[in-house]
């Protein structure tokens, strides 16, 4: 039978990802992704029906060479007629942007502008927009930006302690990102509770490599630990999450670093891998933590805990908390990190049930604490569904 199919792109500078979903059930026909473009070993794979094909990329290597490769792919699989339209992740919508949106020239020029708030990613997600608009110029493109669940975040949570002119003239603010998963697991968790989204308060915890905590108060975000950027908050895999600004000014004049190499400390060089010199992964942390290693103890240590007190300051925010919600690749999969986390909240009435949080991995969801605590579930994320149900949603609400 013919399907509604949507796209869904999500394009870095050197990766472009994709998944072809059906977007009311979220059944995914396949995903796949390119890397290493622009460099000359790009290669791009997909998986469908459990399977996975690796095909290497010719010149120019670039994401318009991607794309025609991704479209013979749909070509030979006869799903190119099934596609209705297709659905971006653009990373940063400033102010502008608190809805899904048509994409239109004006639209593209707004993400150009705000790319100076987001220089590594608007520009690489714009390339991602032309190249889908060369071939399937046909169908509608929507952008779904990552800032736009956090644009209901109060002022209070969103000004700086700055010059308010800053702000006002420069739109420096906390913005907050991972909008799309947050939004995701905070409306499974509605589930798991059997009351709708806009009654349910929430902290819910996004930890991959990058990292964020969020608050939500009656389905909405009041607060997240992301901020102007993405370097703020807890510690992450190699960003350092909040450190006193004071100590970039010693960086910078006591010890003789450049602004750059401040920059490349800071978002490359810094959180679990800076602590424990070791690496950002955090099995590999897990692993030498199990062989004794001190720096990786300490690693963990320091995340656990930055994580732990970040849920306990937001518990601020609510007046009410149904529970606390576990995502991303670390979230997801390390019982260990969980564990760690959710014994430093007894506070806050939580306790792990062990068997439970060790079960869930790979992909499984559900409960994780211990039958006279407050709720905390592991629910894997799934930002390509959001999208691609975000976009057909749009698209029927105006008719296209
Ligand atoms: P990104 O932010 O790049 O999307 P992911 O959400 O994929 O990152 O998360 C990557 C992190 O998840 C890595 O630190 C990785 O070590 C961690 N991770 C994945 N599987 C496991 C596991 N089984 N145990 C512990 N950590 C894991």
């Amino acid at each position: 039978m013919k399907k509604s199919l949507v796209l869904v792109i999500n394009c870095g500078s050197s990766s472009l990802k994709f998944s072809l979903m059906e977007p009311n059930s979220g059944e995914e026909v396949f995903n796949g992704i390119a890397q290493c473009l622009l460099l000359n070993n790009a290669s791009i794979s997909f998986k469908m029906n459990g399977e996975k094909q690796e095909l290497s990329l010719k010149a120019p290597f670039d994401h318009d060479v991607a794309i025609s490769a991704l479209v013979a792919f749909i070509n030979n699989n006869h799903l190119f007629h099934q596609i209705t339209a297709i659905g971006h992740r653009v990373v940063h919508g400033g102010e502008k942007y608190c809805h899904p949106t048509l994409i239109t020239p004006k639209v593209k020029q707004q993400v150009h502008k705000l790319a100076k708030l987001a220089p590594l990613h608007n520009p690489a997600n714009l390339v991602g927009i032309e190249a889908a608009e060369k071939v399937f110029g046909h169908l509608a493109q929507v952008a779904i930006f990552d800032t736009a669940f956090h644009q209901t975040m109060p002022e209070k949570a969103y000004i700086y302690g700055l010059p308010y002119s800053l702000y006002k003239e420069h739109g420096i603010r906390r913005y907050g990102f991972h909008g799309t998963s947050h939004y995701f697991v905070a409306k499974q968790a509605s589930i798991h509770l059997n009351k709708p989204l806009e009654q349910c308060n929430l902290i819910s915890a996004h930890l991959g490599n990058g990292c964020s905590i969020s608050v939500i108060a009656d389905g909405k975000s009041v607060d997240t630990s992301l901020g102007f950027t993405p370097l703020e908050g807890v510690v992450m895999g190699t960003r350092s999450g909040d450190v006193d600004p004071g100590i970039i000014f010693y960086l910078v004049n006591q010890l003789g670093y450049s602004l750059d190499q401040v920059d490349n400390l800071l978002n490359k060089e810094s959180g679990l891998l800076g602590i424990s010199g070791l690496s950002n992964d955090c099995r590999t942390i897990e692993a030498e933590l199990l062989s004794g290693n001190v720096r990786a103890k300490l690693a963990i240590d320091v995340f656990c805990y930055r994580i732990a007190k970040k849920i306990a300051s937001f518990s601020a925010s609510l007046q009410t908390l149904d529970g606390l919600i576990f995502t991303g690749g670390i979230g997801e999969n390390s019982s260990t990190i969980r564990g760690l986390i959710l014994n430093q909240l007894s506070l806050l009435g939580f306790t792990v049930d062990e068997q439970l949080n060790l079960e869930k991995r790979f992909g499984q969801q559900g409960n994780i604490n211990s039958t006279n605590s407050r709720a905390c579930w592991v629910i894997p994320t799934n930002e390509e569904w959001v999208i691609a149900e975000q976009t057909q949603r749009l698209l029927t609400s105006i008719g296209e």
